[in-house]
């Protein structure tokens, strides 16, 4: 289908900014915002509930098909629940934002099931454009049709500091080596699974956030975004 306004994917590693670059890129552009790494924490926090180990890969497998079979796990589509995810009815925004579940969405994403499981729901939220995808596979998987594509990341040092920074300001106790050991840790499982790997599309556009502070990198994004849009406008008028 030809779409008169762009997909556009960010993807990358955690720690990058994506999160706030992502919505501020959304914000700019007037586009809906859908964080997907949110409906593989859902999953994570279902499994707990309903009483499962991460590792049980069969049964968190199976758990994940049923919820999207029966379409229980969706974003809130009212007005004003921008962003929101439902699990049965129940708003588990707040819910899915520890770094348990976290632990545990990065766990159950490697499961193919899983991601099997979310593939429609995340091909639904994004099929007419207009939108802007954050996750890790967004460029290469879930739309590698995406007109607009980047691949936003950091130096490792740069996002442990970034994330050390985060805790310590949050009041948790951190330490720089064991976040550092944690956030490498995550990226290869990350970049190692065998099913949809963190990677870099090939049409992507690398941003590097290493040296640039969040507005730099929207403004980058914004204005390689908006060059698509209007190339797509024209195009289809
Ligand atoms: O981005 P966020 O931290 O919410 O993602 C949680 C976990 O979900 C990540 O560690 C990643 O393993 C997984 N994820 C994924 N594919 C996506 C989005 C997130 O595998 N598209």
């Amino acid at each position: 289908m030809r779409r008169t306004r762009p997909v556009v994917a960010i993807d990358g590693p955690a720690g990058a900014g994506k999160t706030t670059v992502t919505r501020r890129v959304a914000e700019r552009l007037g586009y809906t915002l859908v964080d997907t790494g949110a409906l593989y924490r859902t999953v994570a926090l279902a499994a707990t509930r309903a009483g499962l180990s991460w590792a049980d890969t069969a049964a968190v497998g199976e758990l994940a098909l049923g919820l999207a079979g029966r379409g229980a796990i969706r974003f809130d589509a009212s007005p004003g629940g921008g962003g929101h995810v439902l699990l049965d009815g129940e708003d588990v925004s707040a819910a899915i934002r520890t770094q348990q579940v976290a632990e545990g969405a990065s766990q159950v994403s490697a499961i193919p099931a899983v991601r099997e499981a979310l593939l429609e729901l995340q091909r639904q939220a994004g099929r007419d454009g207009g939108v802007v995808l954050e996750g890790r596979d967004i460029g290469t998987v879930v739309f590698p049709d995406a007109e607009a594509k980047f691949f936003l990341t950091a130096s490792t040092a740069v996002r442990a500091e970034r994330r050390f920074v985060e805790l310590r300001d949050k009041g948790a106790p951190a330490d720089l080596a064991r976040v550092t050991e944690e956030v490498r840790a995550r990226d290869e499982r990350d970049t190692m699974r065998p099913i949809a790997p963190l990677r870099q599309a090939e049409d992507a556009v690398l941003v590097d956030s290493s040296e640039l502070d969040i507005e730099q990198v929207v403004e980058r994004i914004v204005g390689h975004a908006l060059g698509v849009a209007e190339r797509l406008a024209q195009s289809s008028s």
